[in-house]
């Protein structure tokens, strides 16, 4: 199938594409990679009367260091994130995350700030933004706003995005001195969404966990980051035992629920897998830069 018709417009600055959403929202739709919003259009699930072209906005494709946290704007793609070297010092997982997406054309195209705005359920890139906990800015003409990643994911391909809003860029904490990350997903083949996918950062202090963060994608419709599961096990001495212990309590609390192709409990058993192995990663890197 082919899109219905649609206006291309192609702003050359922020304030052109504001101008342009605000006169024209909810009928336009801002295009970035095209990678999800190009198939969308082709099998007419979506029908914007005007498309709000964003890649001359180089602006947005920065990575900069603000000091505590890396600011990554919008049109960053999946491959700067995947290759960057500040990112690999300050925030390996979004590395991680960036590397596993698809396959090396999509990772070429594809966006930060699109696939968050997507909203995808098993995207790496939301799982990475919930699970550092990651604030999002927003702008629309007019004003600007902050949301945590958590608040702006709000359900399957649904997010807290106003139909004359962009988002603008994200905030990610940097890592503590000792502290490594994992993804480990699922997937039946290669380059395809994660069935199941977690996401881990453990920071040592001494032989003892000082702050476990851990996300899980494709057991809720928005990747899940469990604090209240994991809290009781941070101050603990990180042994296979803990590791054990993490994944049966992760794999007890997420609530995945039966769908057409996959059950419950295959989800239920592949988030205790992915927790064990994302885990062992993390603390192997560990072990193996302490002095
Ligand atoms: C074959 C295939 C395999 C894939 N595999 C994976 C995978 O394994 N993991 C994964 O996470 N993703 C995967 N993707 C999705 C890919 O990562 C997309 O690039 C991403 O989901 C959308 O990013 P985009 O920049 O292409 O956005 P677009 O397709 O251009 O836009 C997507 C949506 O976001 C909106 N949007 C875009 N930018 C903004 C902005 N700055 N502000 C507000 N709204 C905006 C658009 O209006 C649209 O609604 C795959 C895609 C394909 C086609």
């Amino acid at each position: 199938m082919k899109p219905a018709a649609f206006t291309y417009h192609r702003p050359a600055t922020l304030d052109e594409a504001l101008a342009l959403l605000s006169d024209l929202a909810p009928e336009a739709k801002p295009l970035a990679g095209g990678q999800s919003l190009g198939p969308m259009l082709n099998m007419r699930l979506a029908s914007p009367a005007h498309l709000v072209d964003l890649n001359d906005l180089t602006e947005l494709g920065r990575i900069r260091d603000l000091g505590g946290a890396i600011e990554i704007g919008a049109l960053a793609r999946h491959h700067q994130l995947a290759d960057s070297a500040l990112l690999s010092q300050h925030c390996p997982l979004l590395v991680q995350c960036a590397q596993s997406i698809g396959h090396y054309a999509i990772r070429q195209r594809g966006t930060l700030g699109g696939s968050l705005a997507h909203a995808d359920p098993a995207a790496q890139l939301a799982l990475a933004a919930i699970t550092l906990g990651a604030t999002i800015t927003l702008v629309r003409r007019g004003g600007h706003r902050e949301l945590a990643a958590l608040d702006f994911l709000q359900a399957a391909m649904t997010t807290a995005l106003l139909p004359d809003e962009l988002l603008l860029s994200v905030h990610f904490p940097k890592f503590a001195a000792r502290e490594a990350s994992a993804l480990r997903l699922f997937s039946r083949r290669h380059g395809d969404f994660g069935i199941v996918s977690v996401a881990t950062c453990v920071a040592l202090d001494g032989d003892r966990v000082a702050r476990l963060r851990l996300g899980v994608g494709g057991v809720a419709p928005v990747p899940q980051r469990l604090d209240s599961v994991t809290r009781p096990f941070e101050q603990q001495r990180a042994t296979a035992a803990w590791v054990a212990a993490v994944a049966d309590a992760v794999s007890q609390a997420v609530q995945p629920e039966d769908d057409a192709r996959i059950p419950a409990e295959y989800r239920r058993e592949l988030a205790h897998t992915m927790v064990t192995r994302a885990l062992d990663s993390a603390l192997q890197q560990l072990k193996s830069t302490t002095p």
